[in-house]
């Protein structure tokens, strides 16, 4: 049993980050500067990406990327409800409409089999694409057409990368624009290139990361843009700071620098050099951690592998998982306890451990807005019963992963229903 309670997650901080920062301090600049053009620079070149746009978290940069390919209101993009809030939030930003389509059990990223079927069903405007809007929309205006497809939004679930090739070519194929929420894929690479880089030609892209102090690279808050499309990424720059256009400085250069144009409504969604200057330290030792997440996450399987009572996560995918989550499925039919219990039981056992996600067609703003029912999506629904996400960073010492192992392990061994069965009398 552990002495102290282990968090679920720790940011890896240290030096570096110290000295970063203290040349930030030193220099005066605090906001937008020298250093954010750096760690976009540094950034860009780490994941192979054409331009990055720095911004203050991975929601801004959705929110701008949608922006940037002209979302409408009214519009659809398909995406998962196996998420966090932001994926659809974004989306409803627009009052556009999130399009749920179910998760593959294996991997809990789209379903691509399910996500053809409804695109070729939206995307031809077809009447029979209905039974695939929310319910509350596909009852309430029977004769009433509805949006255009304009986007899917895939999210790389805990750092096991999408099946890129194929979500791609359902765009290609429907003129979508795809905006991949890669706030787990950091450090995640598919068929030899990391995520950040999509070289789909013909198909308006960005990849959307968030550096929040959970995630496999932290800035405190922040989040990038990457794209390969230059008009695009001008759109993103300019709305992440107040509509206001660069260009125009460099035409009325002669006027002086306090010349400036608003083009647009824009945003204030610029990433500071404080934040910068953390990222910058995190890209050098980034991998460093990923590798030592890799490491804890191959222990973990190990252990936990031959135990029938747990299912432990997809590990070959089609290129690099990043670890960002550990995410552990309990067979519930094994157990003489459910997950929420199991949870209680690594609490008193000192280890922090979490859900990832809760279903977003559950809660009750998607349920009442769009009736939704749990069962709509009942992959989603069924893994979110019984998955957990054990603690998995690179602060982590042997000792703690251990703690965890051991906790897991005796908790099985307790509440096993094949361990009570085979229990002497
Ligand atoms: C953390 C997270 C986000 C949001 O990132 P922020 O930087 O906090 O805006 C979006 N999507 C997923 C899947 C996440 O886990």
């Amino acid at each position: 049993m552990r002495e102290t309670f282990l968090p679920f997650a720790l940011p890896d901080l240290g030096e570096r980050e110290r000295q970063q920062l203290q040349e930030v301090l030193d220099s005066g600049w605090l906001t937008t500067g020298p250093k954010t053009r750096q760690f976009e620079r540094e950034f860009a070149a780490h994941v192979g990406a054409v331009h990055a746009v720095a911004v203050n978290s991975c929601t801004a940069a959705m929110h701008l990327a949608l922006e940037a390919i002209g979302l409408q209101s009214g519009d659809l993009v398909i995406t998962t409800p196996y998420t966090f809030a932001a994926t659809a939030e974004v989306i409803r930003y627009f009052d556009a409409i999130p399009v749920f389509v179910d998760v593959d059990p294996e991997t809990l990223n789209l379903d691509v089999r399910q996500v053809r079927e409804v695109a070729a069903a939206l995307g031809n405007r077809s009447p029979s694409g209905r039974r695939f809007l929310p319910p509350a929309l596909g009852t309430t205006a029977p004769d009433r057409g509805f949006g255009t497809l304009k986007a899917l939004l895939p999210v790389h679930m805990a750092g096991y990368p999408c099946d890129l090739d194929a979500l791609y070519a359902v765009a290609a194929q429907h003129h979508l624009a795809v905006i991949e929420d890669a706030a787990h894929a950091f450090g995640t690479t598919y068929k030899g290139r990391p995520i950040g880089c999509s070289p789909y030609p013909g198909v308006p892209s960005a990849v959307c990361f968030s550096f929040y102090a959970t995630k496999t690279l932290t800035t405190g808050e922040g989040g990038m843009i990457c794209l390969s499309d230059e008009a695009l990424a001008d759109r993103c720059r300019i709305m992440a700071l107040h509509g206001i256009s660069k260009d125009a400085w460099k035409r009325y250069s002669a006027e002086g620098n306090w010349y400036y144009e608003i083009i647009a409504p824009g945003y204030k969604y610029n990433m500071t050099d404080l934040a910068a200057a953390i990222g910058l330290a995190q890209l050098g030792k980034a991998e460093r951690m990923r590798q030592r997440r890799a490491h804890i996450a191959r222990e973990y399987t190990r252990a936990f592998r031959e135990l029938p009572e747990l299912q432990t996560p997809p590990d070959k995918p089609d290129g690099q998982h990043a670890w960002h989550l550990y995410v552990l499925r309990l067979c519930l039919e094994r157990l003489t306890i459910d997950r929420d219990q199991f949870i209680q039981e690594l609490k008193q056992r000192k280890i922090g451990a979490s859900v990832h996600f809760i279903p977003l067609h559950i809660h009750p703003y998607y349920r009442e807005k769009y009736g939704y029912q749990p069962e709509d999506f009942p992959v989603a629904y069924g893994e979110y019963l019984r998955e957990i996400s054990l603690p998995l960073y690179s602060k982590m010492t042997d000792a703690d992963v251990e703690s965890v192992i051991g906790a897991v392990r005796d908790i099985v061994a307790r509440y096993g229903r094949a361990a009570i069965s085979s229990a002497p009398a």
